[in-house]
C-alpha cells in the first residue's frame, strides 16, 4: 500500500474530475499534494493522462521537482509546484490544467474579470495572467510569481499565457473545483466579450 494514501486519493479524484469535465485532455496537465511536516510532494509522474490516474500514478518529490521515491519521472512542472508550496504555507495543492477558455483568455494578456457573483463570491481578486516565455516556468520566471502572491497571498489561481491554469487549495478536490471555476469564468468572460462585439 503506497503511503499518504489519502493524499493519493483526492489527487487521483481531483485528476479525474478534471479530465471529465474537459478542462484537461490526453497526458497534458498535473496535480500534487504537499506531504504535511516534509519539503516533499506527491505529484503526478510525467507522461500518464488525468483520465487513467490511481493511487499509484503519482511520485515523490522533493521542491526542486527532483525524484524522491517512486517509479516513474516527476512531471517537468513540479518545479513550479516547488516553488508554490514555499511561497504559500496555506497551500496543500496544486491542479495545472491547460484548460481552453483560460488560455484564450490569457491571449489578451489582461487579468480575468471575476464576470459572475459566484466568481466574485469565491475569488478574492481578479486572476492575473502571466506570460512565460517557455513551455513551463523556469527559475528564473519565479519573480514574476513571486510578485503576484505578494499582492494577493491567498491568490487561488493565476493563469500562464498560451499555457493554462494554475489553481491553489488547501486539497487537491479545492484546487481542482477553481480551476473549473476560473474556466467557467473565463468562458463566460469570452462570450460577453463576442456578444458585445456583436453589439446584443
Ligand atoms: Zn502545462
Amino acid at each position: 500500500m503506497p503511503g499518504w494514501l489519502e493524499l493519493r486519493e483526492g489527487l487521483a479524484l481531483a485528476a479525474k474530475r478534471a479530465y471529465r469535465r474537459g478542462i484537461q485532455t490526453g497526458s497534458g496537465g498535473n496535480v500534487s499534494a504537499r506531504i504535511p511536516g516534509r519539503e516533499l510532494m506527491l505529484v503526478k509522474a510525467s507522461g500518464s493522462s488525468f483520465e487513467d490516474s490511481s493511487v499509484d500514478g503519482f511520485v515523490v518529490a522533493d521542491f526542486d521537482g527532483k525524484l524522491v521515491e517512486g517509479a516513474g519521472k516527476p512531471t517537468r512542472e513540479a518545479l513550479l509546484h516547488g516553488y508554490l508550496y514555499r511561497i504559500c504555507p496555506w497551500m496543500g495543492a496544486v491542479v495545472h490544467a491547460h484548460s481552453p477558455y483560460a488560455i484564450a483568455w490569457a491571449a489578451t494578456g489582461k487579468a480575468l474579470p471575476l464576470t459572475t457573483w459566484h466568481a466574485k463570491l469565491k475569488l478574492p481578486a481578479e486572476i492575473p495572467a502571466l506570460n512565460v516565455p517557455s513551455p513551463m516556468v523556469r527559475t528564473e520566471d519565479f519573480p514574476l510569481v513571486k510578485a503576484i502572491y505578494d499582492a494577493t497571498p491567498d491568490l487561488p489561481a493565476f493563469l500562464l499565457v498560451d499555457h493554462g491554469v494554475v489553481a491553489g487549495a488547501a486539497d487537491a478536490v479545492n484546487a481542482e473545483h477553481t480551476a473549473e471555476l476560473v474556466e467557467e469564468t473565463a468562458k463566460i468572460a469570452y462570450l460577453k466579450a463576442v456578444a458585445a462585439k456583436l453589439g446584443l
